[in-house]
């Protein structure tokens, strides 16, 4: 079993995005950190992210914005930052509260300063497999971790449990295509897919992204097979836990991430190059 360590993989792109960044000339380039509320595992993200911002040489603002604030401020205060030249990225922390409509927020950040890849222009690039476009991080973060640890993705069977349109679907539409890297078979699965441990047994990459703690059992995989686990839970005793069981999977698997230490690393990794290409696509438009 070889142990996918995402902590040092991201550590690394934080390496060399470091670099690169120390090498602009002129202004750094700058996200904005959208945050409706005071959710605790919310404040935790967006703080993780800022503090990663910090670590590289990229420059942070957090917005802070109370929960009861009208979806027409929200999307005023987008607009603001859409037209503001100085900032690169925006990135609005998910979920928020229940009377904003999520998809009309995602809809309205310029798509040039979407980092998250979730504007529905940036999701029809990636599904038309066209370049240019922002792929979501934690899609992009486990094409990253495949590559690396070269695990071959071409003509094999990946399945995917978890269908959200921040994870399974764009994973789905990025590893189908047909490009280097890409080429495979995807199977996506939910909670009402028939005959689910077939499917998983069946799979030579499997991806749980299901946020059901340790779902994933060893006589539900395929031995040799890659495990990428994308689940982050918290058991009642505070350790986080993935889909995963993989103390009794990892005997069985060729390749396996750790949670923590796996996929996680990768998104906040992604979004960090994310916003350097925002960066860069901001500097080629006319102001
Ligand atoms: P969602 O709740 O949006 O989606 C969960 C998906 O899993 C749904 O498609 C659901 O099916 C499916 N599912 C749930 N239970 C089962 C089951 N028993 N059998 C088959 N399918 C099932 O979750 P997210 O995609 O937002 O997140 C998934 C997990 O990944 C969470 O633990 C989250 O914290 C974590 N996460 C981690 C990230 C990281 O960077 N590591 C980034 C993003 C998320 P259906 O559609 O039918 O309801």
């Amino acid at each position: 079993m070889r142990l996918i360590d995402g902590k040092k993989i991201a550590a690394d792109i934080r390496v060399s995005l470091r670099h690169e960044i120390s090498q602009l000339v002129g202004r750094k380039p700058h996200l904005a950190l959208v945050i409706v509320g005071d959710h605790p595992a919310s404040l935790s993200y967006i703080r993780g992210k800022k503090n990663a911002c910090l670590e590289i040489g990229l420059l942070s603002s957090v917005i802070e914005l109370p929960t009861e604030i009208a979806e027409k401020s929200l999307l005023e205060k987008i607009d603001e930052l859409n037209k503001n030249p100085l900032i690169d990225g925006i990135l609005v922390q998910m979920p928020l509260p229940k009377h904003i409509r999520e998809y009309k927020v995602t809809a309205a950040i310029a798509p040039e300063k979407d980092v998250d890849g979730f504007h529905p222009l940036n999701i029809g690039k990636l599904l038309l497999g066209e370049e240019g476009g922002f792929i979501p991080c934690t899609p992009k973060g486990i094409f990253v971790l495949l590559q690396t640890m070269q695990i071959p993705v071409q003509g094999k069977h990946v399945v995917i449990v978890g269908r959200s349109n921040i994870v399974g679907k764009p994973l789905a539409a990025l590893l189908v295509q047909k490009k280097t890297g890409c080429n495979a078979t995807v199977t996506l699965a939910h909670s009402q897919s028939a005959h689910l441990e077939k499917l998983t047994r069946s799979a030579d990459i499997l991806v749980a992204a299901m946020g059901s703690p340790l779902f994933i059992r060893q006589e539900m995989i395929k031995p040799g097979s890659a495990i990428i686990d994308v689940g982050i839970n918290r058991t009642k005793e505070g350790k986080l836990v993935g889909d995963v069981d993989f103390e009794h999977v990892a005997p069985l698997a060729e390749w396996i991430t750790p949670v923590p230490g796996g996929v996680g690393p990768m998104t906040i990794a992604m979004l960090m190059q994310n916003t350097l290409e925002g960066y860069k696509k901001t500097l080629k438009r006319p102001s």
